[in-house]
């Protein structure tokens, strides 16, 4: 088995004896081992990192650079998709079909942030006076990147190629449950061109190196993709150093059906919305809200589909449900079904644990019938239980779509062109789809409201908050200044 070392000042370093070991979720073996990078380390890598962000290599590189390294990393990751791909499959346990989809696309987030790093421009603003104003994007500093493990390349590249656009160096710690891809970045990187030590990726547990990270007091933000507890864990220390914090977290997704949406489509879409990487995203269709003119045939024909849904080897080009991440995961889906149970809520299909060849941790793809305020209709699961619910109205499909603590994702249903519009008009979440789920665009601005976070990953919103705005005023007026003797003479004698 091989470890994989973090990637740290242009190389990869040995960080500690103490490995954590990355387990294929799909098998149960264990595929490499990382460092559990301890505080000193972590001390030594900050510092290291602020070195290389004062020396200006990077920071103060022009625009034409910055483009060319993020567009030849673009190209280099095009052409080792396919030992990516594999690798992400194995680390996620996610079916090898939708690690292509995905993957093929992530190298357009480098492309977009290179182009924005080239044509972004500063303003002039309309001061009074013979004065000039400009304003002008510096870089923060050193940035911290705190990744999940549900889509590790992508959500790692997001941030990435934002950050490294707008001139910060870049420290990026990615779940120790499946690090592997985004650690392989670090030499494609330097292949590209970024100077050694503008970005460092380490290696460890949240609770350990990832809070040694975000408690230096010499980092200049945090982006993080993870749970509200996390966000809850680092927030305070940032608030003390007074930096910024973007946090993509949780969400609750509503997926609402309208009865103008033919059944056979809509029910397609709810597969889709709710099934991809096995229920593991944030913006799972988590709650099927569906109309009760629709109500029946619906639910009939969605249990059909997704007991037939195939769940199996995720290096298998046919699979369609591969595994979730672990152990724990397949405790919390079957937890909620117990819960969903006792609150009355009926289960239509799946439910339970389940194996590929006696291996690997996996859990049929699960639908119940329940309340809108109960347990499974509230929380997040992070997994496919999915929550199904019959609403009387459009006004009650509205209601309930809004009725949780989160606001990241949803999608409306309807063929009706101004139903459609009328209704995700008053859904009270970051991202609205209407005849469409997990769409996602490097221009797109993505990010939740409510206990689903701060701040956007994606777009021009995303580049300029890895930015501080300075403004320059330039007074080219003769007016001599206050206490100048012959003016005040003038003005008073
Ligand atoms: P998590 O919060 O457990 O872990 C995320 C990252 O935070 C990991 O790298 C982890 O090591 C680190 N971490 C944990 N505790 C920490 C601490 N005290 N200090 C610093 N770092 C710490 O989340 P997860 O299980 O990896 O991912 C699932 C969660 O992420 C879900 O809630 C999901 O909705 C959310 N998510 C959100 C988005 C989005 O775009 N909004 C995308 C994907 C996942």
């Amino acid at each position: 088995m091989r470890h994989q070392f973090n990637w740290v000042n242009g190389a990869y370093q040995l960080a500690s004896r103490d490995v954590i070991q990355v387990i294929n979720p799909a098998t149960e073996s264990p595929i490499a081992t990382i460092d559990s990078t301890p505080q000193e380390t972590v001390n030594a890598i900050v510092v290291s990192s602020l070195q290389n962000f004062s020396s200006g290599v990077w920071s103060q590189a022009d625009a034409s650079t910055r483009f060319t390294v993020l567009s030849k990393a673009a190209n280099l990751l095009r052409a080792r998709l396919h030992e990516f791909i594999n690798l992400e499959t194995r680390q996620t346990g996610r079916p090898i079909r939708e690690m292509k989809a995905q993957l093929f696309r992530i190298p357009e987030w480098l492309e977009y942030f290179a182009s924005l790093a080239r044509t972004h421009e500063g303003c002039v603003t309309p001061f009074k006076g013979p004065v000039v104003n400009t304003l002008t994007r510096l870089p923060l500093g050193v940035v911290v990147q705190i990744t999940p493990w549900n889509h590790p390349l992508l959500i790692a590249t997001k941030k990435i190629a934002a950050a490294l656009a707008a001139g910060n160096s870049v420290i990026v710690k990615p779940s120790e449950s499946a690090p592997l891809s985004v650690l392989e970045m670090g030499k494609l990187f330097q292949e590209a061109g970024l100077p050694d030590g503008t970005l460092q990726i380490v290696s460890g547990y949240g609770r350990e190196t990832g809070k040694f990270l975000c408690e230096s007091p010499l980092i200049s933000k945090i982006d993080l993709t993870g749970g509200l507890a996390t966000y809850e864990a680092i927030a305070p220390t940032a608030s003390k150093n007074l930096i910024p914090i973007t946090a993509e977290l949780g969400g609750k997704a509503p997926v609402c059906f309208f009865p103008s949406m033919p059944i056979e489509k809509g029910v397609k879409a709810a597969l889709f919305a709710s099934f991809i990487a096995s229920g593991q995203t944030c913006v799972t269709g988590s709650r099927l809200l569906i109309h009760s003119e629709i109500y029946n045939e619906f639910v009939e024909q969605l249990v059909r589909r997704t007991m037939s849904l195939r769940l199996g080897d995720p290096t298998d080009d046919r699979t369609q449900i591969g595994a979730v991440i672990s152990r724990a995961s397949v405790e919390r889906c079957t937890a909620f079904v117990s819960h969903a149970m006792v609150e009355g809520g009926k289960v239509l299909c799946g439910g339970k644990p389940t194996d590929v060849d006696g291996k690997g941790f996996f859990f049929e793809p699960t639908l119940i019938e329940t309340k809108p305020d109960s347990n499974l209709a509230s929380n997040e699961v992070f997994g496919p239980v999915i929550a199904l619910i019959r609403c009387e109205s459009e006004e009650e499909i509205i209601r309930v779509a809004n009725a949780t603590s989160f606001a990241l994702g949803a999608s409306v249903w309807s063929n009706d062109f101004n139903q459609a519009h009328r209704v995700a008009e008053k859904i009270n979440a970051g991202i609205v789809w209407i005849n469409g789920h997990h769409l996602n665009d490097p221009s797109s601005p993505w990010g939740g409201f409510k206990e689903s976070g701060l701040g956007k990953e994606n777009g021009i919103e995303a580049y300029e908050s890895y930015t501080k705005l300075k403004s320059t005023i330039i007074n080219y007026g003769q007016e001599p200044t206050w206490f100048d003797d012959e003016v005040e003479n003038a003005r008073y004698g």
